[in-house]
């Protein structure tokens, strides 16, 4: 019998596969991660699946490696060490949707652009990231931790409670999820910690099977505001009184280049919109729910104009013809085939941290230096900086544009992301999903961590069957 068989014993024929043409596309991404191997990848439809195949690979010390969907830009799925692929795109229901409790409960496999539209129709979202890729999993981006378009403090943890498969194949229930007593409440850790140990783990200590997730309201009105800048350094005092003063709900920063690729209509006319764009811009939305809603607009916009006339500063409702709508664009996945990064040079690669606002001149003045050693222009930098939780942190991201036809551009694109990682973590930037050769970064610097870490991991997978070769094990 080979692997192929006995997994299509468990998921059926149809759903388990070693076709070289279908492993495939699973063995490599658009980051630096060197090409994985893999022996066979499986299709389960539900928990009682996944725990057979879980058993099934521990009792011969086969490797697993779970997919939520196939959008891995950072490596973190790629099959470091052979073994089974355990894709779970077939587990892509909405499984409960309760508007009163602000929450939803999703399979893995659920994407960005299946879950959106489910849950607008009752008035809800789940607070997007920056227009994620339409085909990626909600619950990794949640578990991921990638920062949300909302700085609001609430929903910096995305994930509640969820089910999670262990290496010896039961299924564990984190937080308030374990017990029937409990059921009705969302508490991420309950008794003990529960699904924070999973959080950021790559598929490395659990698989989830389903989650569940805040929701917020749709807002019934919005208003969008431009707030210009031509000095990076001039931003955070603006950011941070904003915040202070909690207003609006999106508030993000993005460069012109950055700005000029979300906006375009053709990636033809990225390079001149983004020559009429002001250097730097903070978008706020100010947004009323449904109890007195231009209300609520009427006085955070009066709040707004406060600091921006003490600040000198001149906020707008439009940018080069742009307004409100890209609202309920930044609201839902990227639309198109294309995602939004490849538009501009065709490929990218992205060095992303945190640390607070007020150094962020610095971190542009180490990433320019850093670009301009290697001879790359400063011009094809795009920078999205997210304030979360109220500005008490800040989530950085440089995006280093690049054409992957072009050889030596892409090789040169590879050291800047090396030397800028390193430029960066010297500078203090805390790297919380240590991606690729990150890891080995961050856990050189942190060996006692990474001690702890290993003590867990032997704990909870004492075999190393899950994704082995990512994070320190
Ligand atoms: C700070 C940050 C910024 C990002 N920015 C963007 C962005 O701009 N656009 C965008 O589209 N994406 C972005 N990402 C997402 C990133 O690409 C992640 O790799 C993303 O989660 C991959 O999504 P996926 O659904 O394809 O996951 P997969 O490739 O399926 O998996 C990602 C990782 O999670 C593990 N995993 C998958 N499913 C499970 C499961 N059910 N249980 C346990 N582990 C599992 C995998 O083994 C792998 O290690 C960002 C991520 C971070 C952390």
């Amino acid at each position: 019998m080979t692997i192929e068989n006995d997994l299509a014993a468990i998921c059926g024929s149809d759903f388990a596969s070693d076709d070289p043409a279908v492993l495939g596309s699973y063995l490599q991404d658009t980051s630096f991660t060197p090409p994985g191997r893999a022996e066979c990848v499986a299709f389960p439809k539900g928990s009682e699946e996944v725990q057979e195949i879980i058993r099934y690979a521990s009792q011969r010390r086969l490797p697993v490696v779970p997919r939520s969907s196939k959008i891995s830009f950072h490596g973190a799925g790629i099959p470091a060490k052979g073994g089974i692929i355990l894709d779970l795109s077939r587990m892509n229901r909405v499984l409960e949707v309760d508007p009163a409790g602000k929450r939803v409960k999703l399979e893995a496999g659920a994407s960005w652009g299946q879950v959106t539209p489910e849950l607008a129709k009752h008035g809800l979202m789940v607070c997007p990231p920056l227009l994620p890729h339409r085909d990626k999993s909600v619950v990794t981006s949640a578990m991921q931790r990638e920062p949300m378009l909302i700085p609001k403090s609430e929903y910096s943890e995305m994930l509640l409670t969820a089910e999670v498969v262990l290496a010896s194949g039961e299924a564990l229930r984190t937080g308030t999820a374990m017990g029937q007593g409990m059921k009705g409440q969302c508490f991420p850790d309950a008794l003990v910690p529960g699904t924070r140990l999973f959080m950021g783990a790559q598929g490395t200590l659990g698989i989830i099977t389903w989650a569940i997730l805040k929701a917020e309201h749709r807002p019934a009105k919005d208003k969008l505001f431009f707030i210009p800048f031509e000095r990076l350094e001039d931003v955070p005092e603006c950011v941070y009184r904003i915040q202070r003063r909690m207003l609006g709900s999106e508030c993000l920063v993005l460069n012109r280049l950055n700005l000029a690729t979300i906006l375009a209509e053709s990636p033809g006319e990225i390079e001149k919109l983004s020559a009429g764009l002001p250097a730097w811009t903070v978008l706020l939305c100010l947004s009323g729910f449904h109890r007195l809603p231009e209300e609520k607009i009427a006085y955070e916009e009066e709040a707004l104009w406060e600091i921006t006339r003490k600040l000198g500063l001149k906020p707008d409702v439009s940018v080069t013809g742009c307004g409100g709508e890209l609202i309920p664009r930044l609201r839902q996945p990227w639309p198109d085939e294309t995602y939004w990064k490849d538009h501009y040079r065709g490929g990218w690669a992205e060095v992303f941290f945190y640390d607070t606002l007020d150094k962020a001149p610095r971190y542009l003045a180490a990433m320019t230096e850093v670009t301009s050693r290697h001879g790359y222009a400063a011009g094809d930098i795009g920078v999205y900086l997210q304030p979360v939780e109220r500005a008490r942190i800040l989530f950085y991201r440089f995006t280093f544009y690049t054409d992957p036809e072009d050889k030596r551009q892409r090789e040169m694109v590879k050291e800047i992301f090396v030397d800028s990682s390193q430029r960066a973590m010297a500078m203090g930037a805390l790297f919380t999903t240590p991606y690729g050769s990150w890891a080995d970064m961050v856990y050189r610097r942190a060996p006692a961590y990474a001690g702890v870490l290993k003590t867990v991991k032997d704990a909870l997978d004492p075999d190393h069957i899950l994704n082995p070769g990512k994070l320190c094990f």
